[in-house]
């Protein structure tokens, strides 16, 4: 969708509602007449009074009063046919655009599932399909009966007596030019600077609350979360900067409104100056109750602005989800003939950044060698080995593994050839059994045992209730970070593909812990070719070469010795390292 070309909501509507579009239709009906129907009771209402005034015979207003008791109940039953309708479509609509969402997000580059992004995601495809449907439920019936009762209204306002609609009208008319300049693109604007200002707030505060272990532990106050703060403050501001905006019109709106009365009072002089007779009595009293109404339709419409501002934005939100481009899966599929890998000047830019994280990097990598990825924090290590197995595609260059170009590799194929091992790889809340089992659904019971032995699991699954049938996160059963990940390492193990990914823990709670991840490392490593993004340098020694990045440039490559002859970034590195080393022994 071009940026210029107008947001066209109710057709994205109508194509998610697909087959059940019609519905919204026989809703928007049904609300018509359902609206017709509100408004001719006032007409029985009018009879009533004439009667009382001039002096009828008083049978007949039992007569008015039951046709419009049965008017106002036929009118509500019509509403709930229309409710019905669109609360059909809007379930379908919802449904859909879920499916919809789910069936792209699963096509996405997994880069675009990092921390921040999945929080947003998950928001979009909860809240934004809420508000869809909301809005199709229940502010599209409401929309046409605040479209057609204003109509409705003039009618019965100017059919009775011209010169006191006409007056009563005149606030009416200012209160409706003073709700539309809330409404417009300017404030649509405003309605997403205030989703976007409550996306930020709820991840900040997630952060947060996250954060709130690390706070008191070092005695910090709420004050440290400098972000978290400033994000409420910037709201804060925000939130006055747009009241202060609505300040006039809202005023005027709402004295308009309510000022409705006080036009009556003038209607009443202007048409007994020249004596009270029975039929201006019978049409003040009538205004007195009719105008009223006007106050309601008007006060609907404006309600019924804010939603469609809402549903907007939230189309819009799906709409750009629906909008990332897909990775490019599978026009060929061919299979690697080794497991070596190729990178040919390879570059990358993250989206909106202003420098490459990787610039221009060829290295090569031969088959069942154990490399080494350092460099300082930021340098692009990780991003370098996400691109390796196609977290992203590149900006430019190429990326070979065993000689084809990953983009002719199939997205299960190539998921096939490698395992990964990340800091933060999650366990899902379900059996550890289960979770290991994840990387190969057909493997047995023994097996996933064999992989837990070989991860150094063991001591883990003893001190566990049910075994490997405990459930993780379940009543209290709590795996420290390196527990958790020594399950994930087994999973690596139990999946057995010849590349191995492995970003090693920056820090431990406990060396025991430590060494039993080393240990498991080493097992899962053998005869693959092993990258190691090292954050340590302790580790990288044996390595067969060790890659330098700096700046998002491969500096130096080689063997530890030759990288230390040759007096460079790594040498310098490793010094540093082995004096903290120092330091913290003497200390
Ligand atoms: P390292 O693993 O060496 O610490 P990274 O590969 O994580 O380095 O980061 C390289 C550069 O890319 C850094 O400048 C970092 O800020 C940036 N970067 C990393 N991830 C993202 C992302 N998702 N979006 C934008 N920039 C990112």
């Amino acid at each position: 969708m071009g940026k210029t070309e107008k947001f066209d909501h109710m057709k994205l509507i109508r194509e998610y509602a697909g087959g059940h579009k019609n519905l919204i239709t026989l809703g928007r009906i049904f609300a018509a007449i359902s609206a017709v129907m509100t408004l001719i009771p006032y007409y029985e209402l009018w009879k009533v009074i004439r009667t009382a005034v001039n002096g009828e015979d008083p049978e007949n207003i039992k007569g008015y009063a039951w046709a419009a008791v049965a008017l106002i109940v036929g009118a509500l039953l019509v509403y709930i046919m229309a409710l019905f309708c669109t609360h059909i479509a809007a379930f379908r609509v919802q449904a859909n655009m879920r499916s919809s969402l789910m069936r792209r997000i699963i096509t996405l580059p997994l880069g675009v599932f990092d921390e921040d992004g999945t929080g947003r995601i998950r928001r979009i495809v909860n809240d934004s399909t809420a508000a869809t449907e909301t809005y199709i439920a229940h502010n599209i019936p409401d929309k046409t009966v605040a479209a057609i009762t204003p109509i409705g209204l003039l009618v019965l306002v100017f059919a009775f007596d011209w010169k006191i609609g006409l007056i009563c009208m005149i606030p009416a008319l200012i209160g409706f030019v003073c709700m539309m300049s809330m409404m417009g693109k300017g404030m649509q604007e405003k309605m997403k600077e205030y989703q976007d200002a409550l996306e930020t707030m709820s991840s900040e505060a997630t952060e947060y609350v996250r954060g709130v272990p690390v706070v008191k532990t070092f005695g910090q106050t709420v004050h440290s979360f400098k972000r978290f703060k400033s994000c409420i403050d910037g709201f804060g501001k925000w939130a006055t900067d747009y009241t202060l905006l609505l300040r006039f019109p809202m005023t005027g709106f709402m004295t308009c409104i309510n000022a409705i009365f006080a036009f009556i009072v003038i209607a009443a002089f202007v048409v007994t100056k020249n004596g009270v007779d029975n039929a201006s009595v019978l049409n003040i009293m009538y205004y007195i109750i009719i105008t009223p109404l006007v106050t309601i339709a008007l006060t609907k419409i404006a309600y019924s602005g804010e939603a469609e501002m809402t549903l907007i934005d939230a189309l819009k939100r799906v709409e750009k989800i629906m909008e990332i481009i897909p990775l490019e899966d599978g026009k060929s599929d061919k299979m690697p003939e080794d497991f070596g890998l190729e990178l040919k000047n390879v570059t990358y830019r993250y989206k909106d950044a202003t420098r490459d994280a990787v610039n221009d990097v060829s290295l090569a990598i031969k088959p069942g060698e154990h490399v080494a990825l350092v460099g300082p924090s930021g340098s692009g290590k990780t991003t370098l080995a996400e691109l390796m197995v196609r977290f992203f595609d590149v900006s430019s260059g190429e990326i070979l593994i065993g000689g084809v170009n990953v983009k002719d590799i199939s997205q299960s194929t190539l998921m096939k050839q490698v395992s990964f091992v990340f800091q933060d790889s999650k366990l899902i809340k379900k059996s550890i059994l289960e979770n290991v089992r994840m990387a190969r659904p057909d493997a047995s019971e023994e097996e996933v045992l064999e992989a837990l032995r070989k991860a150094q699991c063991m001591d883990i699954i003893e001190k566990l209730p049910k075994g490997i049938n405990t459930v993780i996160g379940e009543k209290g059963t709590y795996l420290s970070g390196g527990e958790q990940q020594r399950i994930t390492i087994a999973r690596a193990v139990l999946k057995d593909a010849p590349i191995l990914i492995l970003d090693e823990a920056t820090a431990f709670a406990d060396p025991d812990n430590e060494t039993k991840v080393q240990e498991a490392f080493e097992e899962l490593a053998k005869d693959k070719t092993l990258i190691m993004i090292a954050h340590r340098l302790s580790t990288v020694m044996n390595a067969d070469k060790i890659f330098v990045m700096d700046n998002g440039r491969l500096t130096e490559s080689g063997t530890h010795k030759e990288l230390m002859d040759k007096g460079g970034l790594y040498k310098k590195m490793f010094d540093e390292y082995t004096r903290s080393i120092e330091w913290k022994v003497g200390a």
